[in-house]
């Protein structure tokens, strides 16, 4: 395969970086995954993106930072030549994480199964090695077949190797399949602080462990709705939280619920707004946290208790024995004025 073969084989033009290249050959291998695809042609489509992607990356390794294709013909794809294994399609997994586990990030296990692409034939389904005769026209590539309806017979092409005249036996290893058999994986990550719902992690495998997975793994975050807060969509938190009417009057101080804990707050009567920073959401991976706005409902009793109104009538008496000059004021100017007919 040559560069430019490969590059039409992964639907790159001839700019493609060497980022868009691996890019284009995990969309590609991830579609066409025999797991996923139940298409019969989806294993050997995996073996040409392998052979792409190891074809581009042979030739920027011998040009580097250029894109051009490198003047001497490509080394072998990794399929007949390479020790470390063939390329394993990365494994795409969704993440569902709460929101203080996305705020604070945590330590997880992912697990799952796949099947391998097979280390023998890298995915081919074919023994490796020189092809052998076509055991059905015994290599010719044609038959022959004596008739009474046509002088000396005819001779057609064989429909076995379409006329090559060769024949490669399945894989031993996986017996055609193209992958070995399914295996359990399973990997422990330590996700960073500041994750968000959209945010695409990629892990890279050990690769020491048995249980390790063969290849990376592409995490897609997506955050579940908290029971108590809501993140908006300019990365602020909102918490809606009823009160108190008589603490709110009072100006007392209250416990407020806040990712991971809570805060201890002061009401104020002047205040149904409250900005507590840095308790609130990253605008980005590795900033730090902006606020939590905390929107309070004073609630009152629809009817006071005979304690409650015996209450209020001490608090009015206390106000008319010291009235705030506001109130003060007031009684003033109606000195004048002829009071209110009982
Ligand atoms: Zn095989
Ligand atoms: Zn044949």
């Amino acid at each position: 395969m040559t560069p430019d073969e490969a590059r039409r084989e992964l639907g790159l033009g001839p700019q493609a970086s060497p980022a868009q290249i691996k890019a284009a050959w995990r969309r590609l291998v991830s579609r066409w995954h025999p797991d996923r695809n139940p298409d019969p042609q989806a294993v050997r489509r995996i073996q040409r993106f392998n052979e792409a992607l190891a074809c581009l990356q042979a030739a920027t390794e011998v040009n580097p930072g250029s894109d051009e294709a490198p003047a001497s013909p490509p080394p072998s794809p990794p399929a007949e030549t390479a020790s470390d294994g063939p390329l394993q399609p990365s494994i795409e997994q969704t993440l569902v994480l709460t929101l203080e586990q996305a705020i604070f990030g945590d330590l997880q296990t992912l697990a799952g199964t796949l099947r391998p692409v097979c280390a023998t034939c890298h995915g081919s389904g074919k023994a490796p090695g020189p092809p052998q005769a076509c055991p059905r026209c015994k290599g010719r590539g044609h038959i022959h077949h004596v008739t009474w309806f046509v002088w000396g017979g005819f001779t057609e092409t064989c429909p076995d190797c379409a006329g090559s005249g060769e024949f490669q036996p399945d894989c031993p290893a996986c017996k055609g399949q193209g992958h070995a058999a399914e295996r359990a994986w399973q990997l422990r990550v330590r996700l960073p602080a500041g994750l968000r719902s959209g945010d695409v992690l990629t892990v890279p495998t050990p690769g020491r462990e048995s249980t390790d997975p063969p290849g990376e793994v592409q995490l897609h975050i997506q955050v579940q709705p908290h029971p108590l807060f809501t993140w908006d969509n300019d990365d602020v938190l909102h918490l809606d939280m009823p009160v108190d009417g008589f603490a709110w009057m009072a100006e007392r101080w209250v416990d407020v619920p806040v990712p991971g804990g809570w805060q201890h707050m002061r009401l104020r009567r002047q205040h149904l707004h409250y900005r507590l920073r840095g308790q609130g959401v990253a605008a980005r991976r590795g900033e730090s946290r902006g606020e939590l706005v905390i929107h309070i409902t004073p609630v009152f009793p629809d009817e006071f208790t005979p304690e409650q109104d015996a209450c209020f009538d001490q608090l009015c008496a206390s106000l008319r024995a010291h009235p705030p000059a506001a109130l003060a004021d007031w009684h003033t100017r109606l000195q004048d004025i002829q009071p209110p007919a009982v």
